[in-house]
């Protein structure tokens, strides 16, 4: 892993989860994206080289709207950085790691994604990104 990229935080409300991260991040959102595949609308805040990804459900069968459901709002991922995803997700699978995604997909920001299962990561859910 090259470094953490991004922290991703599913929220009910992304207008109002904008309005409080710009308060408390004192900078602004600078960009929406929606990843249609996902069901999932994001915002993205750069604070230093870390971005924060909020996550907000377009749909009730998306996995932000079931995560909410199930935990509430929060973090939901943490995403970091790889130089070849292919290869990152053969390495983790050989480790013993367990899949979410058999081959990478495409995600917000422009980045090919694939995610680590919070089961077998201590129970805290991994992204790893690729830039496209
Ligand atoms: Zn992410």
């Amino acid at each position: 892993m090259k470094k953490l990229e991004h922290i991703g935080i599913a929220v009910k409300d992304l207008d109002a989860a904008e309005l409080l991260y710009s308060k408390l991040l004192n900078t602004n959102s600078y960009k929406r994206e929606l990843v249609e595949s996902e069901g999932v609308i994001t915002s993205f805040f750069m604070v230093g080289n870390v971005k924060i990804e909020l996550l907000a459900a377009t749909n009730s069968e998306s996995p932000i709207a079931k995560f909410i459901e199930k935990k509430g709002e929060g973090i939901h991922h943490l995403a970091f950085e790889v130089e070849d995803i292919q290869k990152a997700l053969h390495e983790k699978k050989e480790a013993g790691f367990i899949a979410i995604n058999g081959t990478p997909k495409e995600g917000a920001d422009n980045k090919s994604i694939a995610f680590l299962h919070p089961k077998s990561t201590g129970s805290v859910l991994v992204e790893m990104c690729q830039e496209n």
